[in-house]
């Protein structure tokens, strides 16, 4: 085959898996949305299916041929060779793994999430604790027939995100948890702030209401841009204009729809602003599980739990629910909105605590790989982890360690990419702080400046970097923890008032 029909092949491959990867997108849309349950039976066999179909498509040993090949020559456009360079790593990876160890894994999965779902019911953890051990087996098994000399756990912190590796998690967590504990603690003993207001009733209809000013103001144009409800917030799409978001609304929560709004916007905006000529390849995604989360956490956290914000915003919101918050400063109603409380649920945690979460799911998913953590009894010592870095304790396994789906799924190493997104973020704003005036642009309604500083500076560039070399060139320097810590410490010093302790 010449360099011409080898391109050729591997665009029309690369277009048929989109094409499948289009409808399964938006059959999922539909279902986690409005799809009626009773006909789920019928979709989810033909949906099987045609995940079937992808997944043979994709599984082609002639097409990892041809993308090894294309993507060493340099006569290649190089948007087709980085393709084939991520091309390359899945289909390795996926192709050294015999196909019926695959089907028996997909089924384990399966079983393993039905029995969590019983023992989260029963507050049982005996009942799940049998299938982790066998996930985990079988995840060793996956990655020990990898081409690969990374310890077992570095291969699964690399399939999240590039470079990680548990050395570089060991430090990042390990700064994590030494400025944050004693920190968290000075915030608990420190005078409690009110943010009893927030939690009134609040008629969905005016919170409805509300959003559509809000994601006017965030310019998420009905374009390319949709959102619905959900049970759990996500964000979907199909190509660079056609993204979906959800968010969930509360009655007596005014700012959980609110916030989840922000946060999917933080990921819809990044879908959207990839470069369009990346649309249906593979590089027309965020680069890694981080780096989509830092931008989902900067718009949240940074942006949407300002007094910036909220000076554009707060007198919508007023207006709206005027019995409920016209006594409420708008400096009262950002303090409640940002009050920390070490809790048991990592969803539903606060800015400030939500990393310790990461750090417990991280040392155990690290143990139970290294082999000092074991299945057994992992109950009380995720009880322990819990007590000794929040001082919080579960009196029942479901506000425990069965609280989360995705061991059941076998996802181990994706976890700690929820911290670090949120220190990525940190470390985006405040160089873009130096470089625009974001608060102004908040408070004056300018809210697309913000985000073409985001698109040239890390959305456009999709997969075609690598993680670390999208943060050197926004920011001029490799990954730093400091700058997350540091924000974090000056924010809460300066809202518990904790000064001169
Ligand atoms: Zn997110």
């Amino acid at each position: 085959m010449t360099r011409e029909e080898m391109i050729e092949t591997y665009r029309q491959w690369v277009f048929r898996m989109s094409a499948y990867q289009m409808a399964l997108s938006i059959i999922e849309i539909d279902r986690s949305t409005v799809a009626p349950p009773a006909g789920a039976s019928y979709r989810d066999e033909r949906s099987a299916y045609l995940a079937g179909e992808a997944y043979s498509i994709m599984m082609d040993p002639k097409m990892l041929e041809i993308v090894n090949i294309l993507k060493e020559d340099e006569q290649v456009d190089p948007v087709v060779r980085r393709g084939c360079q991520l091309y390359a790593i899945r289909l390795g990876n996926s192709l050294s793994f015999p196909k019926e160890k695959f089907v028996a894994q997909s089924m384990l999965f399966n079983q393993a999430y039905d029995a969590w779902l019983k023992a989260k019911q029963n507050n049982d953890y005996s009942i799940f604790e049998p299938y982790l051990k066998k996930i985990i087996e079988s995840r060793r098994e996956e990655y020990s027939c990898r081409n690969s000399d990374l310890p077992l756990y570095d291969q699964m912190l690399q399939d999240y995100e590039p470079g990680m590796t548990t050395e570089k998690y060991d430090a990042f967590f390990s700064a994590v948890t030494d400025r944050l504990v004693p920190l968290i603690h000075k915030v608990t003993e420190a005078e409690q702030i009110d943010n009893s207001f927030l939690h009134q009733e609040y008629p969905i209809e005016g919170q409805k209401k509300f959003m559509e000013h809000l994601l006017s103001y965030l310019h998420f144009d009905p374009s390319w841009g949709y959102q619905n409800e959900t049970e759990h917030p996500f964000t979907s799409w199909t190509c660079q204009n056609d993204c979906r978001t959800t968010t969930k609304y509360i009655h007596d929560d005014v700012s959980s729809a609110i916030l989840s709004t922000i946060h999917e916007a933080g990921h819809a905006w990044y879908q959207h602003n990839i470069d369009p000529a990346f649309d249906g390849m593979i590089l027309s995604d965020g680069v890694s599980c981080g780096m989509h989360e830092s931008q989902s956490r900067l718009l949240e956290n940074h942006l949407g739990r300002s007094v910036s914000f909220w000076k554009a915003n707060y007198p919508v919101l007023q207006e709206i629910f005027p019995s409920q918050l016209k006594d409420v400063t708008l400096d009262q109603f950002v303090a409640a909105i940002n009050v920390a409380e070490p809790s048991l649920v990592r969803t539903e945690a606060d800015e400030l605590t939500y990393p310790l979460h990461i750090a417990i799911r991280y040392e155990i998913e690290k143990g139970l790989f290294n082999g000092t953590i074991s299945t057994e009894h992992l109950d009380e010592t995720w009880n322990a982890m819990y007590e000794k870095y929040l001082g919080v304790k579960a009196e029942q396994a479901s506000m425990g360690i069965l609280q989360d789906v995705h061991w059941s799924s076998g996802s181990f190493g994706y976890f700690p990419t929820y911290a670090l997104g949120s220190a990525y973020a940190a470390q985006f704003v405040h160089t873009m702080e130096q470089q625009i005036p974001v608060h102004t642009l908040l408070e004056e309604n300018r809210f697309d400046e913000i985000e073409a500083w985001l698109k040239e500076n890390i959305h456009r560039h999709g997969c075609y970097l690598q993680p670390q070399d999208i943060l050197k060139q926004a920011t001029g320097e490799g990954a730093d923890v400091h700058y997350y810590l540091d924000y974090l410490c000056d924010k809460y010093t300066k809202l518990y008032d904790l000064r001169g302790e």
